[in-house]
């Protein structure tokens, strides 16, 4: 039996942190983790209906290779009875604790279905990160809500708050161990804590106590929680140890749209939300989620879109099209024309775009250290700055993971381009901000 074992991972950094944990456990138990395997663990993703196809594609393409398939995450999760499963041994987002068991006795040619859900926290667990810089970090699991285009929540289920200490514990010696960037996520980090009386605020402030160096970049909040602990939010933000860069999906900017979402917040909560963080942090990173042609999105539902967008200016929108997810309740509804829908997004895109590098543009000029993680195209790096930007700066012999003192002399839609100061330079600017 050979003991070689390839990941194949869609999806969100959730899905991530639990390959990374499935692969730490194996290379446990003495398998090689390699990209080309007789054996395959296959993490999917269930949001929207491209991410299913290629799922399907891709496992047409791997049973042609002939290689035992594992499949894990929230396809099989929330929906066993998929046409793509049968005959597949499945392993859901509760019990990636038992892939040892599950690669032995698929190799073995027996079947097995874990797909139970009992909670538990999985920060003990091993781990074979993909970028040992970076650590991704679960705090949760599931979420408090039950948005009606949502079929993750029928993988990820309730929310379950891991310990703060757990997760202090998990992030100092994932610091000890190299890790420099600290990605925290779950289904919906402003909901964290809310079922242990805890809040993501009160977890930050234990995080950056940490005696250590390092960066916390928070992941996807929506805006329903934050207004319990918003102000608290607002001061621990300020902290040097977390980049200045939120994840606000609004998803629409139409409260009849959201109500029929079972979004559980206004347009106007999200307007607030953003121009209380510009306030307090003016060069902060503003990045949000929108779907286009909701069932009961009429023209004008989408013009309030548009509006929100022009109010509020985000630096970063993941703009999807809607698609029906099967045993969702927005799957029953009659649904919008596919050109209609291809038509708000292609008009969403544009405004986007023209906001974004307007938004960029105000950087040029901006001088300061970024660490640049990696290769770019060209013979550049690539790396973020304290506000999570993406800067490009002309490689020039340096190498990934070099921290290199910049300045902005460009701008384009998606990111910066930069040049290295020189010693002088650096004593001028050094100088000129004492
Ligand atoms: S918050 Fe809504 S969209 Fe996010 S996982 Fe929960 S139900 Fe799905």
């Amino acid at each position: 039996m050979t003991k070689k074992v390839q990941f194949i991972t869609q999806g969100c950094s959730a899905n991530q942190a639990d390959s990374e944990v499935m692969a730490g456990l194996l290379q446990q138990d003495g398998y090689e983790v390699c990209d080309d395997a007789p054996l395959v663990v296959f993490n999917t993703c269930t949001v929207k209906g491209p991410t299913e196809t290629s799922f399907e594609s891709k496992l047409a393409e791997l049973k042609a290779q002939g290689k035992q398939v594992i499949i894990a995450g929230c396809i099989p999760q929330s929906d066993k009875k998929h046409r793509a499963l049968k005959g597949h041994n499945l392993i859901g987002t509760y019990e990636i604790d038992r892939i040892g068991e599950m690669a032995k006795q698929t190799q073995a040619g027996e079947e097995l279905v874990l797909l139970g859900r009992k909670n538990r926290t999985r920060l003990e667990l091993p781990k074979m990160r993909r970028d040992n810089a970076i650590e991704v970090v679960p705090i949760s699991h599931g979420c408090l809500s039950s948005c009606t285009f949502c079929k993750t929540k029928h993988a990820r289920g309730e929310l379950y708050s891991y310990q703060p200490q757990e997760i202090v514990r998990h992030i100092s010696t994932a610091v000890s161990n190299g890790a420099q960037e600290i990605w925290l996520t779950s289904q919906d980090n402003s909901a964290y804590g809310l079922d242990i009386g805890s809040n993501l605020a009160a977890l930050l402030e234990e995080i950056v106590s940490i005696p250590k160096d390092f960066i916390v970049r928070v992941g996807m909040a929506n805006p329903d929680h934050f207004k319990h602990f918003f102000s608290d939010f607002l001061r621990v933000m300020h902290h040097d140890k977390i980049f200045k860069f939120v994840h606000i999906p609004v998803q629409a900017g139409s409260d009849a749209v959201l109500a029929d979402m079972k979004r559980e917040y206004s347009a106007d909560l999200f307007r607030e939300q953003v121009a209380a963080l510009r306030a307090e942090l003016p060069q902060i990173t503003i990045g949000t989620d929108i779907i286009c042609g909701f069932p009961t999105e009429s023209e004008d539902d989408f013009l309030q879109t548009l509006e929100l967008v022009r109010d509020t200016r985000p630096d970063v929108i993941n703009i999807s099209r809607y698609w029906p997810r099967q045993g969702t309740p927005a799957a029953k509804l009659k649904q919008i024309p596919g050109s209609e829908i291809k038509d708000r997004t292609r008009r969403l895109t544009a405004l986007f775009q023209q906001i974004s590098e307007e938004n960029n543009r105000n950087w040029i000029g901006w001088e300061g250290e970024v660490c640049f993680r990696e290769r770019g195209k060209n013979n550049t790096l690539v790396g973020k700055n304290f506000a999570y930007k993406q800067v490009i700066i002309d490689d020039a012999g340096r190498v990934p993971g070099d921290r290199v003192r910049v300045r902005v002399v460009d701008a384009g839609t998606f990111d910066l381009r930069a040049i290295p100061l020189t010693q002088d330079q650096q004593s001028e600017t050094i100088g000129a901000v004492a």
